[in-house]
C-alpha cells in the first residue's frame, strides 16, 4: 500500500490546530489558518531581535541573518511543527512552505541568486525517522519562490542529543559543536538559504552556518518555518 494513502487512513483529515474534522483540504481549518500571522521582518541570528527595515544588524558577528515565518508559540504553529516531525504529514510541509513563501515575498530581500539547503539530520536520526522534515519543506518551498535546492552541501557528521532535551544556548552550542561538515566544492561562493522547521536557541543554525562559511559560502539566510 502507498505510504501516503496508509497515513491518510490512520490519521483522517483533522485540523492540526484544533482537531476539527476537515475534508481533503489544507492542513488547518479556516479559523486556525487565519489565526497564523506571518512576521514581516528579518531577525538577528544571534539574539533573534527583530531587524526593522534599514536597521543595522545588532550582532554583526553572526554567520547568518534569520528569517522566520511564524511564531512557534502562537495558535496552531507548535502543533503543525510536531505533526510534521512525527507523522511525515506532507500537507503540513506544503502549508508551511506557503507561509514561508508569502513571508519571503514581504521582505525587502533579493534571494534569486540563492540556493535552498535543508539542515541535515545525522545518518542515525535520518534512519530512525525515515525522513528529514526540513527537506520536506524545502521541496515544497523551492518551486514557490523559484530558488533551486542544493543537495549534499552539508552533512551532519555527529549524532548529538536532541536539542529539545538540553536547556540553555551555551549547552546547546556545546552539544552541536563540530556536528556539521560542509563540502567546499558545492558551497564555495554560494548564497544559501539554510532551512529548518523550527529555530529555538539558534545553536544548530549557528553551527551549520559556521561550517558553510568556513567552506567558503558567501551570504547565508537562516530560514525557519517557526521561531520559538
Ligand atoms: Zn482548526
Ligand atoms: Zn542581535
Amino acid at each position: 500500500m502507498d505510504l501516503d494513502f496508509f497515513l491518510e487512513f490512520i490519521f483522517p483529515n483533522r485540523c492540526a490546530g484544533c482537531g476539527a474534522l476537515i475534508g481533503q483540504g489544507p492542513a488547518l481549518c479556516a479559523k486556525c489558518a487565519s489565526a497564523l500571522q506571518t512576521f514581516d521582518s528579518l531577525f538577528c541570528g544571534r539574539c533573534m531581535a527583530r531587524l526593522p527595515e534599514g536597521k543595522k544588524i545588532c550582532h554583526s558577528g553572526s554567520p547568518f541573518i534569520l528569517g522566520a515565518a511564524i511564531n512557534y508559540h502562537l495558535g496552531a504553529a507548535g502543533n503543525l511543527i510536531r505533526e510534521l516531525k512525527f507523522k511525515r504529514n506532507k500537507k503540513i510541509a506544503k502549508f508551511l512552505a506557503d507561509l514561508l513563501a508569502s513571508y519571503l515575498k514581504k521582505l525587502p530581500l533579493a534571494f534569486a541568486d540563492y540556493e535552498i539547503l535543508a539542515v541535515p539530520l545525522s545518518a542515525t536520526r535520518q534512519r530512525e525517522r525515515g525522513f528529514n522534515q526540513a527537506e520536506l519543506i524545502a521541496e515544497e518551498l523551492s518551486p514557490l519562490v523559484s530558488v533551486p535546492i542544493l543537495q549534499g552541501g552539508l552533512t551532519r557528521t555527529k549524532h548529538s542529543t536532541p536539542q529539545s532535551e538540553i536547556r540553555g544556548r551555551k549547552d546547546r552550542l556545546r552539544n552541536v559543536a563540530g556536528a556539521f561538515s560542509a563540502d567546499t566544492e558545492l558551497v564555495s561562493g554560494k548564497n544559501i538559504i539554510l532551512l529548518d522547521d523550527v529555530i529555538t536557541s539558534g545553536a544548530t543554525m549557528f553551527e551549520a552556518a559556521r561550517a558553510l562559511k568556513s567552506a567558503g559560502a558567501e551570504r547565508i539566510i537562516g530560514l525557519a518555518a517557526a521561531k520559538a
